[in-house]
């Protein structure tokens, strides 16, 4: 029996080796957001327990089983580790009153934490990159959010890989009456129905068009439509949804089976899927819920909003061969002596204040071993140092990724020699 702690099932290590890919994708989402002129906003991990039940609605998926939900032992509130961000950004919006002078467009990007089944692309503790608009009623912002998916896949290299699509959940009218329907259906169709949905049929009829059931998929394939309920308005903001991105060349297929997991979306809903990543291919969702701002007593602001998930969209960069930044080192400083070794301390602050990337070697050893370390980094030169060279104030250059001399000069000309 060994007795290695290992991590939380579920929950991933982000290692060295996956840095380069998840560095070019912060990096580029940060970019993508600030051309559209988001703001960021950082929300705590913990919030209470209440926010989601309310936000998200008590009978839903994340709210009935995937919460990691606990009592603070110090102070007996009752907690959860947020399973999504978009309640938190609402809830922060109206705490900090963010909204006074008009819409704010924001975005997040974190860790989320669900119980589910860990599985290739479902995991227990998982990230998002999310924005919100608060305080716009559209369709224009819906557009724009669809627009900003689109180019940001183009921007991954993932453009061919994924595909839109998109539907309407109307306003509070259609809904009660597809709600109606939705039940006199089910009811006629009760012995089919699985035990959550027998639980949802009164409850949440609507969540039981989003059952991952295979046995009740036909069942529900025929289920009346709320696409067939929507009231005028509902239709002409999707109308206008669609002329967008008709207008702006983005392909897209209207699926009316397309409910989505949380209860606070009405008006526009879609997700972007793949099949290449076998069953887990929803790597961006969103929508309207113009109702939340207000459900949590905040005044009522029209809003919407996505999330993506980063663990899939980074698994598609690696299936379609985005290339990765390269950002190697420029120097590794190699240092044999004990001169040497004070005098590289030194030597690598001062190329650092050039603006160079400089690891300094550690801990001794023989120069061979040390050159070895060296090439092993990924730096473009070696930066050696003796006792001779300290006692100079000088240090010996050596490319280690191009053909070319070792030189022997100056320490003040080491930067220049390196960035020539
Ligand atoms: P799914 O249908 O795959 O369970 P969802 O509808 O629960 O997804 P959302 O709540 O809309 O997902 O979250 C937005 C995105 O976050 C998803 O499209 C997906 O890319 C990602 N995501 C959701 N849950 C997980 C998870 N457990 N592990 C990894 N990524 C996830
Ligand atoms: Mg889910």
């Amino acid at each position: 029996m060994s007795n290695t702690l290992r991590a939380v099932r579920g929950m991933n290590d982000m290692l060295p080796a996956d840095a380069g890919l998840w560095g070019r994708f912060e990096a580029t989402v940060r970019d993508w957001l600030k051309s559209y002129g988001y703001q960021e906003l950082r929300t705590p991990i913990l919030e209470h327990t209440a926010l989601f039940k309310r936000a998200i609605g008590e009978v839903t998926d994340i709210v009935e089983k995937e919460m990691y939900t606990f009592e603070d032992a110090l102070n007996g509130e009752n907690l959860t580790l947020r399973p999504e961000g978009t309640a938190s950004c609402v809830r922060a919006a109206i705490e900090n009153n963010l909204l006074f002078d008009g819409g704010k467009r924001l975005w997040y990007m974190g860790p989320m934490f669900r119980h589910e089944r860990p599985q290739k692309g479902r995991y227990r503790q998982f990230h998002q990159v999310g924005i919100e608009a608060l305080g716009h009623a559209g369709p224009d912002l819906d557009i724009e959010h669809l627009l900003m998916g689109a180019r940001l896949w183009k921007q991954l290299g993932l453009a061919e890989f994924v595909a839109l699509e998109i539907n309407s959940l109307g306003g509070a009218e259609s809904r009660a009456r597809h709600r109606q329907k939705l039940i006199e259906y089910f009811e006629a169709h009760k012995a089919q129905l699985d035990e959550d949905a027998q639980r949802r049929l009164y409850a949440n009829p609507l969540r039981i068009l989003d059952t991952k059931n295979p046995a009740m998929q036909d069942l529900v394939a025929a289920a009346p439509k709320l696409m067939d309920e929507l009231d005028d308005e509902a239709r002409r903001h999707f109308d206008a949804v669609q002329q967008g991105l008709h207008d702006a060349g983005i392909a897209f297929k209207v699926n009316p089976r397309l409910v989505r997991g949380l209860d606070y979306y009405n008006y526009t809903v879609y997700e972007w899927v793949t099949d290449k990543l076998g069953a887990q291919g929803t790597v961006c969702a969103g929508g309207r819920y113009d109702g939340l701002v207000a459900q949590l007593g905040g005044k009522p602001a029209p809003a919407c909003g996505f999330a993506m998930g980063v663990e899939r969209l980074l698994a598609l960069m690696q299936e379609a061969g985005t290339p990765l930044v390269d950002d190697p080192l420029d120097a590794y400083v190699v240092n044999v002596g004990e001169a040497a070794a004070r005098f590289a301390l030194q030597a690598a602050e001062r190329l650092r204040d050039a603006g160079l990337k400089v690891a300094l070697h550690c801990g001794g050893g023989s120069f061979k071993s040390q050159m070895k370390k060296a090439d092993a980094s990924g730096a473009r030169f070696a930066l050696i140092i003796g006792d001779d060279e300290a006692q100079a104030g000088e240090a010996s250059v050596k490319p280690l990724r191009a053909e070319g001399e070792q030189q022997r000069v100056k320490l003040d000309n080491v930067a220049q020699l390196i960035k020539d």
